[in-house]
């Protein structure tokens, strides 16, 4: 066996992980106990890597050689390397001689290795000569640059996670720390166990486990942050709490502001946030009384029309109290994709350049043609995500190349992006799973390595550089996303030397780290200097900080500790923000503020953990979230299928009432795109997953669209028809019958296919659950293609029909033992309210031979015998909500005490830890009840 140190390919903790492999073959992961983000921890999602990775089986979700379609609609056929590259270098060649260098644009990854980044900026803004390079780091973190570059002049983020240990406020906003940065928040959670008066503000509409767990929740309307940050600056303005000799020694601008938040008071502050003012009071009073503040935020902030404005209203609370510079203290932006950070440092976006340069200063344009050895880089600002792609639908653009995103899944208002994929001459698809919606837009598919076989670095939220380091090599054809730009810019520069300048080419690279080492020359001087840095020195020495200029032999912990800011005049400056409400605020047509998240257990479009049954136990199944008393006003129950409509689009999924979302508010996860949840809506088009609903509205600043909030209504869908099937499947063919539910999912006004199941080693299962509604029963043969895909076709299998009411049951139950049967699928159809007792029987694989008529007779009630074991809370070891609720019934003591003898009987948050907060959250209301 083979152990690889690598990172975690999800999150911006960017935990280190140890891989183990046996030949081709990844067969465990844990977490590297000397990498500093995680020191040896790993969540739910970095714990099942393996398993996701594991072949033969993930090979299924894997392109394996290039592919090319003839045309639109028509399944791709095999080509070679050679003759995919060939054929996009001609096409694209093509599209700039006829339309100019601006007709084409990259759409690229805060996933890719920053070595993929470099090549794919200099292929754009080099060698061709157009700034249409965007990433789908601009839906994550572009507020966030240009938040700290408006306050403190450069896209650093001034903290380390170390500053956790040493603050006495943590306040969260806009963050779900729990559920988004698992491992971080384990270390919230110890340092508040070793400081007990470390206190904790968690500003968010939702109470989420992070707000639930908080010493005060802000449940702030959506968007209303910077009145909140203003409000907050107004109460310690007027106490006397702002750091008068830091504000003159170090900053500028604050009399603008200070005249700005005069207006900001506790009655009107209370008002526009929807908080009350004695909350307020006392989050103002904490921030002023603590030594060291520590603001954490992410997408809360970011995702929003005034993203920019919220990053520097929080930003100028930092300064005006001299919270920056300090242990324990400064504004902290958490990056929600592993490598954001790498994406921001090469200038891997339409408004940036290398080594965080500006592509609006003329200087900075000059140094990097200079580094690059081009005549220019073009002052043309380009497309950022939203504009790319209403450029594209648009006609402008022509030609797209998409690497490592699933945009047809993650953009808001999908209705423009699928035109824009649609009517673009030629899509390039550069991916490592085949079964992203993007991938059915290609015409050309280039096949991607992937996590464990990769080779280059990742920078975290903490300016941490980590090396990412291949376990086992690619499968198949693929290859890694530097090397194929490398390989099809060598065939564009034959079709276009122009810009070569008599260079022989301007890739000249064998291996990432040569790409690496260019990077680290351009940053030579800025504000990231890592020309202290090499390849060998992280091997060496494990992940280090930036900045770590040459002759330092540490990168720095903290910046600004002098107060000194790479400005013109060394001055942070405040900038003066005024609140401004959403781009669609609620009103009497569309009623509802939807926002969007995380879930615990997934990672965006799904295209890797959606493979894992287990990673579907904690939410199984696609829901909008209400709160109780909407869903009284509205006649509904939990379950229901209801439309939830915004101004661009509509989608069909079940209702769930829940406490953590305010009354006229409504959440849905960001992951249930049209791969999990899909459907025809009215007018007999494709359903589109929750981006059909949001908004391409954006902050003017950086660009970032508001996936935090789209205004929308909730209607109660009629749809009297509903089927539920669901099987376990042998696990070579669990992946083709999945594509073929899904590509059936379009027959049904609603549907949606989710695995489930255990894939632990030993006791691998995979399941399939397939859910649907329609106004009547679909034609037989649609029902019989549903069984035939769970397995359930041949004389043994029980059978009920009655076509004259619609009603149609379908079991198959296999021996068990000698004198046992277990049922193995089963379709409802028509009647399916005997769903939950049937469904755990096949799930929790229970004994089922006594109930063989029982199954078929629709309506039928839950034996006594059969209770379901509810939703599972721990992943790792597969616990659930009833068993913990029956294991607490019989603790006692205070919540410390019930929690720590749960745990020594269940086992469950005693692994990754990522459900403990849920665990407490049980605890106490267990405890409020008794
Ligand atoms: Fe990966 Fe979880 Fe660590 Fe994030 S917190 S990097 S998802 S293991």
């Amino acid at each position: 066996m083979k152990e690889t140190r690598s990172t975690c390919p999800y999150c911006g903790v960017g935990c280190g992980v140890i891989i183990e492999s046996q030949g081709p073959q990844i067969t465990g992961v844990r977490g590297d106990p000397a990498h500093p983000a995680n020191f040896g921890r790993l969540c739910t999602k970095g714990s099942t890597l393996h398993l996701s990775a594991a072949r033969p089986v993930a090979l299924q979700t894997r392109l394996l050689q290039p592919l090319r379609r003839e045309q639109r609609g028509q399944a791709p056929r095999p080509l070679s390397w050679d003759a995919a590259l060939d054929e996009a270098a001609d096409r694209f060649a093509g599209i700039i001689e006829r339309h100019g260098r601006d007709a084409v644009g990259f759409y690229i990854s805060g996933q890719l290795l920053t070595e993929d980044y470099y090549v794919f900026n200099k292929l754009a803004k080099g060698l061709i000569g157009t700034n249409n390079v965007d990433t789908n780091s601009r839906l994550c973190m572009s507020s966030a640059v240009a938040g700290y570059k408006q306050t403190l002049g450069a896209d650093a983020p001034p903290c380390s996670y170390e500053d956790v240990d040493h603050a006495e406020l943590i306040f969260i906003t806009g963050a779900n720390t729990a559920w988004a940065h698992p491992i971080l928040f384990r270390r919230i959670e110890d340092a508040r166990r070793a400081h007990p008066k470390l206190r904790l503000i968690v500003a968010d509409p939702r109470r989420t486990e992070t707000a639930d767990v908080a010493d005060l929740h802000l449940p702030l309307l959506p968007g209303t942050d910077v009145a909140l940050f203003n409000g907050l600056l107004h109460l310690l303005l007027w106490d006397g709490r702002i750091d008068q000799r830091y504000i003159e020694a170090h900053t500028s601008g604050f009399e603008a502001l200070k005249a700005t938040v005069r207006d900001y008071t506790p009655k009107e502050v209370a008002r526009i946030c929807g908080i009350e003012e004695s909350a307020l009071l006392q989050a103002a009073q904490w921030f002023g009384e603590s030594a060291a503040t520590l603001s954490l935020y992410c997408q809360g902030l970011n995702q929003s029309s005034s993203g920019t404005a919220k990053n520097a209203a929080l930003v100028n609370l930092h300064l005006a109290t001299g919270q920056i510079g300090r242990p324990g203290a400064g504004p902290f932006s958490l990056t929600g994709q592993p490598n954001a950070m790498g994406g921001r440092e090469v200038g891997g976006l339409a408004n940036l350049l290398s080594a965080h340069r500006d592509l609006a200063n003329p200087a900075h344009r000059a140094e990097v043609a200079a580094l690059w050895g081009v005549t220019d880089v073009p002052a043309t600002p380009g497309k950022t995500a939203v504009e790319m792609f209403e450029a594209a639908a648009e006609g402008e653009i022509k030609a797209l190349w998409i690497s490592c995103t699933n945009p047809a899944q993650s953009m808001p208002d999908q209705a423009t992006v699928r035109r824009a994929l649609e009517r673009c001459e030629f899509v390039v698809v550069q991916e490592a799973f085949a079964t992203t919606t993007t991938c059915a837009y290609a015409d050309l598919l280039l096949p991607a390595s992937s996590w464990g076989e990769k080779d280059g670095t990742v920078t975290n939220s903490e300016r941490r550089i980590s090396r990412v380091r291949p376990a086992v090599p690619p499968p198949g054809e693929a290859r890694h996303d530097w090397q194929a730009v490398v390989d099809f810019a060598r065939r564009l520069e034959r079709r276009l030397p122009q810009r070569l300048n008599g260079r022989a080419t301007l890739f000249p690279y064998e291996t990432p780290e040569q790409v690496w080492r260019e990077h680290r020359e351009s940053t030579r001087g800025r504000d990231l200097d890592i020309t202290g840095l090499s390849y060998t020195l992280l091997d060496q020495q494990g992940p280090q900080q930036w900045p770590l200029p040459e002759g330092q032999s540490r990168g720095a912990v903290r910046l600004y500790s002098d107060g000194r800011f790479p400005t013109a005049d060394g001055r942070a400056r405040f900038v003066n923000v005024s609140y401004t409400p959403p781009a669609e605020p609620r009103d009497a047509r569309y009623p509802f503020s939807l926002t969007t998240g995380r879930l615990r257990d997934q990672w965006h479009g799904m295209s890797r953990t959606g493979n894992l049954g287990r990673l579907f136990g904690h939410v199984p199944e696609p829901a909008v979230q209400l709160h109780p008393q909407d869903l009284l006003r509205r006649g509904l129950k939990d379950g229901d299928l209801v439309y939830v409509t915004s101004r661009r689009g509509s989608i069909v999924l079940p209702v769930q009432g829940s406490e953590q979302v305010a009354p006229a508010q409504a959440f849905i996860a960001m992951h249930w795109g049209e791969e999990f949840l899909s459907g025809s809506t009215s007018t007999g088009e494709r359903a589109r997953g929750i981006n059909a609903l949001t908004t391409p509205a954006f902050c003017p600043t950086s660009k970032q669209p508001e996936l935090k909030h789209t205004a929308v209504k909730v209607l109660k869908a009629e749809l009297p028809w509903a089927l539920l099937a669901a099987g376990w499947l042998p696990q070579e063919q669990a992946l083709r019958a999945r594509e073929e539910l899904r590509a059936m999912m379009r027959q049904f006004p609603f549907a949606s296919c989710v695995p489930f199941g255990r894939e632990d080693g030993e006791q691998d299962r995979t399941g399939l659950l397939f859910r649907a509604a329609g106004h009547e029963a679909p034609p037989s043969e649609v029902l019989s293609r549903i069984e035939g895909l769970l397995g359930l076709s041949g004389a043994e299998v029980l059978r009920y029909n009655d076509a004259r009411r619609g009603q149609r049951r379908a079991m198959r139950l296999l021996p068990h033992g000698a004198k046992e049967s277990r049922l193995h699928a089963f379709v409802l159809a028509g009647d399916i309210s005997a769903e939950a007792w049937i469904r755990t029987l096949l799930q929790d694989e229970l004994p089922a031979q006594a109930y063989g008529r029982l199954l078929l007779v629709p309506g039928a009630k839950a034996p006594v015998a059969v209770q379901a074991r509810g939703r599972q809370v721990c992943t790792c070891f597969n616990v659930s909500e009833a068993q913990i609720e029956s294991t607490l019934a019989g603790c006692e003591g205070n919540a410390d005490g019930r929690l720590a003898q749960l745990q020594q009987q269940l086992k469950c948050g005693t692994n990754c830890g990522s459900c403990v907060p849920e665990l407490k959250r049980l605890v106490r209301m267990q405890l409020s009840a008794a």
